[in-house]
């Protein structure tokens, strides 16, 4: 099985929704891609927490600041 540093991957993580897949960085790409979205690190933390993931909010988002992800 591989590793997985969930503990370090949550300590980056901006995301405000309660939800079990937090730290598990590639359940959380699978269940947003599946959706459509992207991961809340893709969003500046004051629109992730209108949990609003979508491309369309991204490519809005992303034309009004630029890159917002370290
Ligand atoms: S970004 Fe989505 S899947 Fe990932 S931890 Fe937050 S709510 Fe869960």
């Amino acid at each position: 099985m591989e590793h997985c540093n969930r503990e370090e991957n949550k300590a980056q993580c901006n995301c405000t929704y309660p939800c079990s897949r937090k730290g598990r960085c590639c359940d959380c790409l699978a269940y947003h891609r599946r959706n459509r979205e992207l991961p809340a690190c893709y969003f500046p933390d004051d629109v992730e927490k209108g949990y609003d993931r979508s491309v369309d909010n991204f490519i809005k988002i992303y034309r009004e600041r630029g890159v917002c992800w370290n």
